[in-house]
């Protein structure tokens, strides 16, 4: 884990209430104690859907949407609520977080883009091809699948998006995810993590959600405090569409384009397999 010192937050005063990921702003706490995130229709949807599923316990509390100036949000239970200066994990799950019909549409553009070049070129001067570094540009499909590639996404089948740490927030490398994992079980009962997560093995397995959907770009979101116990929550469905009728995804197998699936459970494996290393030593 290394310290960003540019985003570490100053001090505890600071911040009463953290967005981990995501686009700043997209999420934030309403004067009523309800996280406010933007509307989104596919979100909403999944979310109405998965207050009456096996996955319920797991899911933040969905009470509908609201609007204000003129901007739509979706409401949702404050799963920072009660804690002091709490640890927060954002674990992105999956194989891989784009769409399929994302790698269709970028194949077909072949305009590259800068922006995407300058976010590749500082975490790897070396990504880009030689072609693209004389355009200063990268395809938006070389950029999708560097991202997924270069971290533990492609591998793991889940890699960590951001911890907060005492208000100081943490980024991540790929290489470093073991330590991350093991650092942020310092202070609390492993234990209390590695059931949760095997109790939402178990809550996949009878859910009719998990059964009928592709779930891309959905985080586990870790928390827990010097008090409380820890615990365990499924957000941001953004992206997470229903398969079409005659699709079954098994949710533990490889992706090869076509096959839609999106090795939610190979992440969730790789997260249980390293809490439980890290219980050990
Ligand atoms: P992405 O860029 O990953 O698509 P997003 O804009 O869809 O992100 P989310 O991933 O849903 O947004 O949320 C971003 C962050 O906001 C999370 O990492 C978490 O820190 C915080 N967050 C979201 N929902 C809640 C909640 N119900 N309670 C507490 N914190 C939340
Ligand atoms: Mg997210
Ligand atoms: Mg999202």
């Amino acid at each position: 884990v290394y310290l960003d010192s540019a985003e570490s937050l100053r001090t505890s005063e600071l911040v009463s209430w953290i967005q981990l990921a995501g686009h700043q702003g997209n999420v934030r706490l309403s004067e009523g104690g309800e996280v406010l995130k933007r509307f989104c229709e596919v979100e909403d949807i999944c979310l109405q859907a998965l207050m009456s599923d096996a996955l319920c316990q797991f899911v933040p509390h969905y009470f509908g949407h609201i609007s204000q100036d003129g901007e739509r949000y979706i409401r949702l239970e404050d799963l920072l609520s009660g804690l002091k200066n709490p640890v927060i994990m954002d674990c992105k799950m999956g194989v891989r977080t784009y769409q399929e019909e994302e790698i269709i549409k970028a194949r077909s553009n072949a305009s590259v883009r800068s922006d995407m070049y300058q976010k590749m070129v500082k975490v790897d001067s070396a990504a880009p091809t030689a072609e693209e570094h004389a355009q200063k540009g990268v395809t938006k499909l070389h950029y999708l699948q560097w991202r997924d590639d270069s971290s533990s996404t492609s591998s793991l089948g889940f890699r960590i998006e951001g911890i907060v740490v005492r208000n100081m927030r943490l980024k991540t490398c790929s290489s470093q995810i073991h330590q991350n994992i093991l650092n942020l079980s310092l202070c609390v009962s492993q234990e209390a993590y590695e059931s949760r997560l095997q109790a939402l093995n178990e809550a996949l397995k009878e859910s009719s959600f998990f059964n009928r959907h592709e779930l891309i770009g959905s985080s586990l979101l870790f928390v827990h405090d010097c008090s409380s116990k820890a615990n365990i929550w499924m957000i941001d469905f953004g992206k997470t569409i229903p398969t079409p009728e005659d699709v079954r995804l098994r949710h533990d197998v490889p992706w090869v384009e076509g096959n839609r699936e999106d090795g939610y459970l190979i992440g969730l494996t790789s997260l249980i397999t390293l809490l439980g290393e890290a219980i050990k030593q």
